[in-house]
């Protein structure tokens, strides 16, 4: 019997999947090591998610992605799960285990993190509250990571009010929930000021916040990367604050995924954001 090594294969998994950026910055990783192995966009729809990723690992996937709608529904399915995937309730990253098991986890925190102490080193997460708007999956990530870096009080507001509440419940009393009205209040005083919401984004209208109240000192940082640098950063940054636009995020989040199945550790630079933003 001849003994075919096989090149590891991993998707991106969601529906729908074509915008996703997870092919090219992979991709672009696997080329720069001189990695053997595929990266691809899985379009799927919720009633073949089980079946599909039973088969994968037989397929020779080692892992995959998750984006938006399964991330939540592959905890249902994963046998194994991180407790910061059970914490914040959704998956993004999966691992086929060698023992046949799936194992979940969620890196868009450590992302989140990893991409403000890469580009505002100077940033104190515990130097006053936190004013997070938008209470969505993202969200939850988010308020997770803040919270384990030490945040002290995270000031939330979100158009519908019931999901902040329901945020509150899950992550305790540091999280104030506040009414959208209230943005002005919740951006005085605040040493990070996150925008979680998908405003901003090219094709919908702009995250517009009254900003008068931003602290020089504060640290602004918005989940959306297209465009890279939104409105409410340029104001943000007409304010003196320092700003980090989203993609860091991005590409941070996928690099524990990437190492997992593909043996390296990729690096997260100029080269990377580069690689990514011409794709
Ligand atoms: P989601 O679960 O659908 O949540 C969307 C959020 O945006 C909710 O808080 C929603 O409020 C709010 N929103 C949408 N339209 C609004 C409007 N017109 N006015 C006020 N609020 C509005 O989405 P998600 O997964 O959290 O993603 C949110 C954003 O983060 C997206 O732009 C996504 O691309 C980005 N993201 C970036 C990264 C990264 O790596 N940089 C990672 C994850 C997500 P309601 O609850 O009231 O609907």
């Amino acid at each position: 019997m001849t003994d075919h090594p096989r090149i590891p294969l991993v998707a991106v998994i969601g529906s729908p999947v074509a915008h996703s950026r997870s092919p090219a910055l992979h991709g672009y990783w696997l080329r720069r090591y001189g990695i053997k192995g595929f990266y691809i966009p899985m379009d799927l729809a919720q009633a073949d998610l089980e079946s599909a990723l039973r088969m994968m690992p037989r397929m020779g996937f080692v892992g995959a992605n998750v984006t938006i709608p399964h991330k939540e529904a592959v905890l249902n399915i994963a046998d194994v799960i991180s407790d910061r995937a059970a914490l914040i309730g959704a998956a993004n990253t999966l691992i086929f285990r060698k023992d046949g098991k799936i194992q979940a986890d969620n890196t868009d925190g450590a992302g989140f993190i990893a991409n403000l102490r890469q580009h505002a080193p100077h940033w104190l997460p515990s130097a006053g509250p936190a004013a997070v708007f938008g209470a969505g999956g993202a969200a939850r990530a988010v308020i997770a990571a803040l919270i384990e870096v030490g945040v002290p009080e995270i000031r939330l507001a979100n158009r519908t009010r019931a999901r902040a509440d329901a945020l509150r419940s899950d992550f305790g009393a540091k999280i104030h929930v506040q009414e959208w009205v209230q943005a002005d209040a919740m951006i005085d005083g605040a040493a990070t000021v996150v925008n979680t919401t998908s405003l901003g984004m090219t094709g919908k209208p702009d995250l517009v916040l009254p900003l008068g109240s931003l602290s020089p000192q504060a640290l602004v940082t918005d989940l959306v990367y297209t465009p890279l640098k939104t409105q409410f950063l340029i104001e943000a940054e007409e304010r003196g604050a320092t700003v980090v636009d989203g993609l860091g995020m991005l590409l941070h989040q996928a690099a524990p995924g990437f190492e997992r199945w593909f043996g390296q550790r990729p690096d997260v630079d100029d080269a990377t954001r580069a690689a990514v933003l011409s794709a």
